[in-house]
């Protein structure tokens, strides 16, 4: 791995650096190795989009399927002027792990557009998406690849998908993508199921490390879907959240900050900054101050060589994908950290995910119960399944992790056989 190895890596050259050391670990064929490497459908499309003024705005966007062995591709979709090719197949290449990991029937798939779409109008999203769904619909479907949402998008651009799509094969078709409204066919608890899976992930590190999780700090970066509820949930379950980060500000508050009121503050002004229950902070000390639990639940590579080593935080868990670059993770290790991976601590969100696909596909609702219980029994499997690997094999449990799911996937491989 470390031949791989350079200052500027990005995601992709994460993504295949993790992938080639679960590899060797394994011992797997090279051949299979070089074919899990790279992604087995990749789809580039213009998306022109008339503006509200009338004038057309071409932006591209990515659809990427990185693996089918075990099921239809699966994953979210972006929409952030940082998206290119090479973060959609790293993302879509995580998503094949995390989905083995915890045995959902799927491979992996992402895809995104590079705007940003604090600067469109909501005329103009809901044009955007339906020409990107459009472009992309004969790779897309219910048995082909189901997407849902990720930065930028949320249960609004679901819908427009779900419509979108039901309206060229000419009926509705609720199991095209997960992640909708509810009164859409959306399932119970997927809003909040991948902050859901981080609480319960970092209850169960916290615990693993003998921190008590009541009275525990933790700081969370990102103040999104998944970081926003995450931070409920941890302050519900006890711990005192001292910092929050969002791309526009930070805040502090040694006592913990009121969650539910920043909630409603940021949901009102559109940011955490300048929140008037704490302090402000630079928001690159949000991942450096001294907390039992670190959440980065915003975007990739914020924990690199250059602040890797400032960071103190006894225990992390990646509520972003890929967070964390390479050099960031020996170095953490080598201080003793805790860092529970992307694929195993946002899981929570394919699983409901699948969930809903499920019920979708059976016209059958299940109730908030139903949901939450199978979701806390399956994370709890997967963690579970996770440290004994970390054990067996004396690694990480990011290697662990990957150990296990790229393990299953090339099994799924080895038993369809390879057409022709
Ligand atoms: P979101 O768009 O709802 O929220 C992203 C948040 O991150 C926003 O608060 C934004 O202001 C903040 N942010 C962006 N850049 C930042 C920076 N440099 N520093 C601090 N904050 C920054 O997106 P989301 O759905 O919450 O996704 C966040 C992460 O979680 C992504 O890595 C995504 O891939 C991952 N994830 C999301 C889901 C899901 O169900 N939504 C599931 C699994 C993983």
């Amino acid at each position: 791995m470390t031949a791989l190895l350079t200052a500027q890596l990005g995601p992709l050259d994460e993504a295949r650096a993790q992938l080639a050391d679960a590899v060797e670990i394994l011992g797997l064929d090279e051949g299979v190795a070089a074919m899990l490497a790279v992604p087995r459908r990749e789809m580039t499309v213009a998306v022109p989009l008339r503006r509200d003024d009338g004038s057309i705005t071409t932006f591209i966007g990515h659809r990427v399927q990185h693996n089918l062995s075990r099921g239809p591709a699966k994953g979210g979709l972006r929409y952030s002027s940082a998206v290119d090719l090479d973060e959609v197949r790293a993302l879509a290449m995580w998503m094949t792990w995390k989905c083995a990991l915890l045995d959902v029937p799927y491979g992996g798939a992402k895809g995104g557009i590079a705007v940003d779409p604090r600067t469109l109008s909501d005329g103009e999203l809901e044009r955007l998406t339906r020409r990107y769904t459009s472009e992309i619909l004969p790779i897309i479907g219910p048995t082909r690849d189901i997407p849902a949402p990720d930065i930028g998008t949320d249960e609004r651009t679901m819908a427009w998908m779900m419509d979108t799509y039901s309206t060229a094969v000419g009926h509705t078709v609720p199991g095209v993508v997960t992640g909708k409204p509810l009164s859409l066919g959306g399932s119970r608890g997927r809003a909040s199921a991948t902050s859901a899976g981080v609480a319960l992930i970092a209850r169960a590190a916290l615990e693993h490390v003998g921190i008590p999780v009541r009275g525990a700090t933790a700081s969370v970066q990102g103040f999104g879907k998944v970081g926003r509820d995450a931070a409920r949930f941890l302050a519900e379950s006890g711990c005192r959240i001292v910092a929050v980060s969002d791309a526009d500000g930070a805040v502090t508050s040694a006592a913990g900050l009121d969650i539910a009121a920043l909630s409603a503050y940021a949901a009102r002004t559109g940011s955490v900054a300048g929140f008037p229950g704490g302090e402000p902070i630079e928001p690159a000390r949000v991942l450096e101050l001294d907390v039992d639990l670190l959440v980065p639940a915003a975007v990739e590579g914020v924990l690199h060589a250059g602040n890797a080593s400032r960071v103190t935080a006894r225990v992390i868990v990646e509520g972003a994908n890929g967070p964390t670059t390479s050099e960031a993770d020996a170095i953490l290790e080598a201080r003793g950290t805790l860092v529970v991976p992307d694929i195993l601590a946002n899981a929570g969100g394919v699983l409901v995910s699948y969930f809903e696909w499920v019920q979708a596909n059976q016209s059958y609702w299940w109730t908030e119960r139903d949901v939450q219980e199978r979701l806390g029994e399956r994370m709890t499997r997967a963690w579970g399944d996770v440290l004994d690997e970390a054990r067996r094999r004396g690694v990480s449990l990011r290697t662990a992790a990957t150990c296990l799911a790229v393990e299953r996937v090339a099994q799924a491989h080895k038993l369809r056989g390879l057409y022709p």
